[in-house]
């Protein structure tokens, strides 16, 4: 069972957080396999994936917000766009698109940044927006202060997490065809819990950066976690091994889970954003509309009825959004 386990360095400015998602994540390869049209992902963008959803629950699991985490990554390689979404219950669905060829031994730079040109972003879309509201959107820089090239997913999402929160942090990350794994360790802020909206930045805290010796300390042990310790340990283990000098007070254990959030109603609202033109030239091309979905695999198809009906009461329509699924 997919577990996310919380802790605390007793009296010293860290917290951390474990994630180990088994079955979570064998069911997003085993839909992605299921899919006749896509086949199983190669193996190096389905580690790639594996890592963003470790961290995709770590990242939410560390933040007070009622809302979806969005993670994704926007590709100039192969891997076009790989996204990893996270609810505040800790139910997610991840999926990727991918053109071309993949050798094996790709890393992350061969699968999205090819050109310099990839980029990831992080969205915190609100689960109750007032009118007009948009989604908190933070643009994660591709080089280091120094312009160094980040390679892995980890020294990405920390160096985030450093420019955007002001806390040092720490990420493991690792993933294979059937575990993807993750700790995080940070440095508490001065005040209060961390929150990725920024909102806790301050000169104090700034000035600590890099300089709080237990977090150092803890952060040395965190980053000597290997991948296959990460990959085949259970929490109890990996926790014993690595802080047995330190006083871990741990929080119950959370159980991550896939679950999709696409719908017939939502995909009958893209289908009316098309217009009705549009959708009857669908039907009289292909005789139904059909819609699948890329997370879950999930088809939609709406007939010549159907989807006439979608455009017979307009008075009843909830109103049109973008969004596919
Ligand atoms: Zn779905």
């Amino acid at each position: 069972m997919s577990e996310l386990h919380k802790f605390l360095f007793d009296g010293l400015p860290v917290r951390g957080a474990l994630v180990r998602l088994d079955d979570a994540w064998t069911d997003i390869l085993a839909r992605r396999q299921a899919n006749d049209a896509t086949g199983a992902w190669p193996p190096p963008v389905a580690e790639l994936l594996g890592e963003m959803a470790a961290a995709g629950v770590l990242m939410q699991s560390n933040i007070k917000f009622n809302g979806a985490l969005v993670l994704q990554i926007f590709g100039d390689g192969p891997v076009k766009v790989a996204v990893v979404e996270v609810q505040h219950d800790l139910s997610l669905r991840a999926t990727a698109k991918v053109v071309g060829d993949v050798a094996i031994d790709d890393r992350l730079p061969d699968l999205v940044n090819v050109h310099n040109r990839g980029r990831c972003a992080i969205t915190l879309d609100p689960r109750d927006k007032f009118p007009g509201q948009q989604p908190y959107q933070g643009v994660v820089p591709r080089h280091g202060d120094h312009r160094e090239k980040l390679g892995k997913l980890s020294d990405v999402l920390q160096h985030y997490m450093l420019q955007s929160e002001q806390l040092d942090t720490t990420l493991v990350l690792a993933a294979d065809d059937k575990v993807a794994a993750g700790l995080l360790i940070q440095r508490l802020p001065m005040e209060g819990e961390g929150n990725l909206a920024g909102s806790l930045v301050s000169k104090a805290n700034e000035d600590e950066i890099g300089l709080n010796e237990h977090y150092n300390r803890i952060a040395i042990l965190a980053a000597s976690l290997k991948r296959e310790e990460l990959l085949e340990l259970d929490a109890d283990t990996i926790l014993r091994r690595l802080f047995w000098e330190e006083k871990v007070l741990r929080f119950p254990a959370q159980q991550p889970r896939f679950a999709c959030t696409c719908s017939r109603d939502r995909v009958a609202n893209m289908i009316r954003g098309l217009g009705q033109p549009e959708a009857d030239s669908i039907v009289a091309e292909q005789g139904q509309i059909e819609v699948g979905c890329d997370f879950c695999g999930q088809q939609y198809r709406f007939d010549a009825v159907d989807a006439a009906q979608l455009f017979t009461s307009p008075g009843d329509q909830p109103p049109v959004t973008s969004a596919v699924q």
